[in-house]
C-alpha cells in the first residue's frame, strides 16, 4: 500500500495548487489515499476526484471546518463526507458568508496600514476560492511589509495584531453534527497547532470526545515524535481513532511535505479503516 495523507489544501481555499495539480503531485509522491480538506468549502472535490480516477488513487472527500470553542479557533476535519448533504452545505455556506465579511474587515484594516486595494487584490488572488488570512499575508509580502509568511502572521494577522478581525465560527458540536449528518467522520486537526498549554489541550480533547468526535490527527506535517506520542496517548485514552495528514498547502512549505508522514503509533485504530471511509477505497 502507498502513503496515506488525509489533510491537504488546494486553491479552493489557501493551497497553491489547483485540485487536479494537487492530486498529480500526491500521486507522484506515492500517495494512494488522499483527502482534500479545504477550509470551509467542498468546491475542489469534484475536479480532485476526476484527477484521482485518472491516477487510480483514492480521493476521500473532506473539509476543514473553522470552529470557535472557548473563544479560540479550532479546526475540525470532516472525512468521507457526502458533498451533496444539505446540512453540511448550509453550514459551510454560512461560514463562507462569515469569511467574506471578515475579508472585507481585514482588508479595511490593512488599507489603514498602507496596503492599497486590499480586498480586490485578495479577492483576485483567491480566484473564486475562499479568501483566507494566507491571501492577505501574500499581499503584505508583495508590498514589502514583511519578509516571510511567519512574520505576516506574527506582526499583522494573529489575534491581537492590527489586521486581525475576530469572528465567531461554527460551534464545536455544530461542526461535528454537520460532518456526521453528511455520513463522514470528525477529526480533531493538528492538536498541537493551537498554541495551547497541556491543560487546555486536555480540555479540548475532552470536549471533542464529549460531542461525539471520532478521531484525532496524531501525526501531522509539522509535529515531532514526542507530540505524536502525546496525541496517540490522548486519542487512546478517549477511544478516538487516529488520523495522519500533512496539512500541505504549497511546495514552498517544504516542512509540510505532501505524503511524507510518520506512521500511526501502535494500538490506535486507523481512521481510514473505518467503514465510512473504506467504501471510497475499493
Ligand atoms: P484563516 O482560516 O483564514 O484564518 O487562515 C488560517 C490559515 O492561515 C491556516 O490554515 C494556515 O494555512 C495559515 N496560517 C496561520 N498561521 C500561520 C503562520 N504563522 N504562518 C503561515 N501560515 C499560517
Ligand atoms: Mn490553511
Ligand atoms: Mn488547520
Ligand atoms: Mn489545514
Amino acid at each position: 500500500m502507498g502513503t496515506i495523507d488525509l489533510h491537504t489544501h488546494s486553491r479552493a481555499s489557501d493551497g497553491a495548487l489547483t485540485p487536479a495539480d494537487l492530486v498529480d503531485a500526491a500521486a507522484a509522491r506515492g500517495v494512494s489515499v488522499l483527502a482534500l480538506t479545504d477550509h470551509d468549502t467542498l468546491a475542489g472535490i469534484e475536479p480532485a476526484c476526476a484527477a484521482a480516477e485518472q491516477h487510480g488513487i483514492c480521493l476521500i472527500p473532506g473539509v476543514e471546518i473553522s470552529v470557535t470553542w472557548q473563544r479560540r479557533t479550532l479546526h475540525i476535519v470532516g472525512l468521507g463526507v457526502d458533498t451533496a448533504a444539505p446540512g453540511l452545505l448550509n453550514g459551510l455556506a454560512w461560514l463562507q458568508r462569515v469569511r467574506l465579511q471578515r475579508a472585507h474587515d481585514i482588508a479595511a484594516r490593512l488599507e489603514h496600514l498602507g496596503v492599497t486595494t486590499a480586498f480586490t487584490r485578495a479577492h483576485d488572488l483567491a480566484a473564486g476560492g475562499q479568501i483566507t488570512r494566507t491571501h492577505f499575508a501574500r499581499l503584505l509580502l508583495e508590498d514589502g511589509l514583511a519578509r516571510n509568511m511567519q512574520q505576516c502572521f506574527k506582526r499583522y494577522l494573529k489575534p491581537g495584531k492590527p489586521a486581525h478581525r475576530s469572528v465567531t465560527w461554527a460551534a464545536l458540536e455544530q461542526a461535528i453534527d454537520w460532518i456526521h449528518t453528511a455520513g463522514g467522520l470528525a477529526v480533531l486537526a493538528h492538536p498541537h497547532g493551537y498554541g495551547m498549554s497541556g491543560a487546555w489541550r486536555r480540555r479540548m480533547y475532552a470536549a471533542f470526545t464529549h460531542h461525539g468526535g471520532d478521531a484525532a490527527e496524531v501525526c501531522c506535517g509539522n509535529t515531532n515524535p514526542r507530540q505524536n506520542q502525546d496525541n496517540a496517548e490522548r486519542a487512546r485514552a478517549h477511544g478516538l481513532m487516529g488520523s495522519i495528514g500533512s496539512d500541505f498547502h504549497s511546495h514552498a512549505q517544504h516542512w509540510l511535505a505532501l505524503g511524507r508522514l510518520q506512521s500511526l503509533p501502535r494500538g490506535l485504530t486507523p481512521v481510514w479503516e473505518h467503514a465510512a471511509l473504506a467504501a471510497a477505497q475499493t
